[in-house]
């Protein structure tokens, strides 16, 4: 049964806990405050240090901030970069393994140049680097990634001049390991190293048997868009040899999938990246890595299970799974321990930044009410409908559905037949309507509701419209049916009395969010509060700091939000103090990346209103306050005001 007709007792902060599961997807940073109000914990070791997402709001407005806006806490970012560098590091330590770990972030997780500053940042003391997948993302890579001890990690499909960059930062000095991912690049770059008289770190991907777990299983397996046979391997291995590169070949790779449920898929692929690993070790090839890749997987929906949008283990499992995995390996074959290389990028930015928008609307299946008075010589059917209406009580609802339902139908067929007058069928839907919501005031109040009458909360749900765009924050959420948590940032300490789904300002009917936390798997309706017409409603969307943050499209031509960047500050009344604003697009920004000229819109509108003002239809006082707002219009925010 879901919260909005939990009946016992008085609403609680932990009833509110158990509907929205912030502390099981928070991963420790979300928690709801005693006042009802949704608070950040940005550090993982200040447990006390709290947050309340209420008063950035709150900051936000007041200076002027509007909403949509993207909150982005750089704490939790640096503190999860922390968390994977020193989980690695203890259980290296604890089992006595022998190499050691260097993780890279993969770029494409999120390209922002403030979050990369960031863990770069941070990384340094752990030799941590970056992944890059595409030449901008090298590019990137080559002039952030500057601790020559970290590595940068090259995937992706690669062209001369990708090589190239490639090998200019091995001239200037950096770990830079050249993936394989497709045996005709070693052509190439054996023959560019030549030229450029530098010797590359060689780095092969494993077409790897064993198939991941969830929506990118097919990253594995014969048909696999990446890697190596185990025959391309060896010739590739033969090839190095006869060009006298043996040497360089030191890293072997393989990557299953992104969010991988099942800690089983993971300890599959170790196993047999392991036995490829040892076995090449053995045949003298100089392997010192062993990357696993990225696909640590985030419990988006609370459920710790292997639903697509959670997992079955935490960070501590996966790197448990891998040091021991290897050491085990190693050990039985008498081959030294691999360094550890892992790229994840979901686990690293998921937490660090979430949408806040306010809800602005309500559309209700019932719409506004008709007069259903009675009418002369009506038809039976509206008669026979008000009859259940009134009628109504304990004894008769499940009887009163029926029989609505049915009703509702031959209202239908009789309006199409031109039996039913306009007037009829509005009475008819508002009684219907009437029915069904207090047929769900009686069965609120039950120990048991009957099966049919289970769809009555579902059929009743609003659709509450919030000021975003689904194309431009939540593209996964469109995609691949991606849950992600959806909280009111207050009113936690008060009952939701109203079962939700969200659509978005585009006028996109795919424009929505219909796939929520359920009790045991995806529910169609998220439990919110009843809009006040004199209080704002604000919704937090959260997770969104992996792949959502920076895949949005230009649908509707919205594109990017407003952004803040939060900095947790112990000395400061309310712990936190906004670093840094980043303007979203405005009307003209998103325009000109269409190919308009801002100047010539303005222009061609001009133009109209003058002619108007000349032929005397607009006085000229007005015309130019048109034009001003036109203009106005240009500069601003393109999401509503
Ligand atoms: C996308 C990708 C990653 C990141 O995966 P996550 O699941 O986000 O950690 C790592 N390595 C490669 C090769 C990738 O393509």
């Amino acid at each position: 049964m879901n919260s909005v007709s939990n009946k016992n007792g008085a609403w609680t902060i932990e009833d509110a806990e158990s509907t929205y599961r912030v502390k099981r997807w928070g991963n420790g940073y979300f928690d709801i405050g005693e006042s009802g109000d949704l608070m950040v914990i940005p550090r993982y070791n200040e447990p006390n240090l709290k947050i309340n997402l209420r008063e950035i709001i709150d900051e936000m407005q007041s200076t002027g901030i509007e909403f949509p806006a993207v909150i982005r806490f750089h704490d939790i970012l640096r503190s999860q970069v922390e968390l994977i560098n020193k989980t690695f590091r203890n259980v290296i330590e604890e089992t006595d393994y022998e190499g050691k770990y260097l993780g890279v972030f993969p770029v494409k997780v999120n390209q922002m140049r403030e979050v990369i500053e960031e863990i770069v940042d941070v990384g340094k003391r752990y030799n941590y680097g970056l992944e890059a997948g595409s030449k901008p993302e090298l590019v990137a890579a080559l002039a952030y990634n500057t601790n020559s001890e970290a590595l940068t990690i090259l995937n992706g499909y690669k062209d001369e001049d990708y090589l190239r960059l490639a090998l200019l930062g091995r001239k200037i000095g950096r770990k830079v390991v050249i993936v394989i991912e497709k045996f005709s690049e070693l052509n190439m770059l054996i023959k560019l190293s030549k030229e450029l008289n530098v010797r590359p770190i060689i780095g092969l991907r494993i077409k790897m048997m064993v198939k991941g777990r969830g929506k990118w299983e097919s990253s594995s397996g014969e048909r696999a868009k990446f890697g190596l046979t185990i025959a391309e391997i060896l010739n590739a291995i033969n090839v190095c040899e006869q060009k006298n590169l043996l040497d360089c070949i030191q890293l072997l790779h393989f990557h299953i999938g992104s969010q991988l449920t099942d800690i089983r898929a993971i300890k599959e692929a170790i196993q047999e990246a392991a036995t490829i690993y040892t076995q090449l070790a053995k045949r003298d090839v100089p392997l010192q890595y062993i990357d696993v890749g990225g696909g640590l997987a985030i419990d988006y929906d609370g459920s710790q299970s292997t639903n697509d949008s959670s997992c079955n283990y935490d960070l501590s499992q996966y790197v448990s799974d891998i040091v021991t995995g290897f050491k085990q390996h190693c050990d039985l074959e008498s081959v030294a321990h691999p360094n550890i290389v892992s790229e994840s990028g979901r686990a690293i930015t998921a937490h660090h930044s979430c949408v806040v928008t306010k809800v602005i609307g309500e559309i209700h299946p019932r719409g506004t009410e008709f007069s259903t008075k009675k009418a002369t010589g009506e038809h039976i059917i509206v008669s026979n409908m008000r009859d259940i209406a009134q009628g109504l009580d304990q004894t008769s609802y499940q009887e009163a559905f029926n029989d609505v339902q049915a009703l509702k139908e031959q209202a239908i067929q009789a309006f199409k037949l031109g039996v039913l007058s306009l007037d009829e069928i509005a009475k008819t839907e508002t009684l219907y309507w009437q029915t069904l919501d207090n047929i769900e005031q009686i069965i609120t109040n039950l120990d048991f509701i009957p099966e049919e009458l289970k769809e009555i909360p579902e059929l009743l749900s609003s659709q509450y419209l919030a000021n975003f765009s689904v194309f431009q924050s939540a593209a996964d959420s469109w995609a691949i049916d991606q849950v992600l948590p959806i909280v009111p940032i207050s009113k936690l300490n008060e009952k939701p009395t109203k079962l939700c789904s969200l659509v978005d300002i585009t006028c996109d009917s795919d424009g929505k969010i219909d796939k929520f936390i359920g009790e045991d798997s995806v529910a169609n309706g998220v439990p919110l509060h009843k809009l006040s017409a004199d209080e704002d409603y604000f919704i937090g969307m959260f997770l969104t700091g992996a792949y959502q943050d920076v895949m949005g499209d230009m649908h509707n031509l919205f594109g990017r939000l407003n952004e803040v960047h939060i900095f947790s500050y112990d000395d400061d009344p309310k712990d936190f103090y906004i670093e840094e604003v980043v303007k979203g697009s405005s009307m003209e920004s998103v325009l000109s990346t269409m190919q308009y000229t801002p100047a010539i819109l303005a222009q061609s509108v001009k133009k109209a209103i003058d002619k108007k003002i000349q032929q005397g239809q607009i006085k000229p006082r007005e015309g130019v306050n048109l034009i001003d707002f036109y203009e106005d219009c240009l500069s601003g925010y393109t999401y509503l005001k």
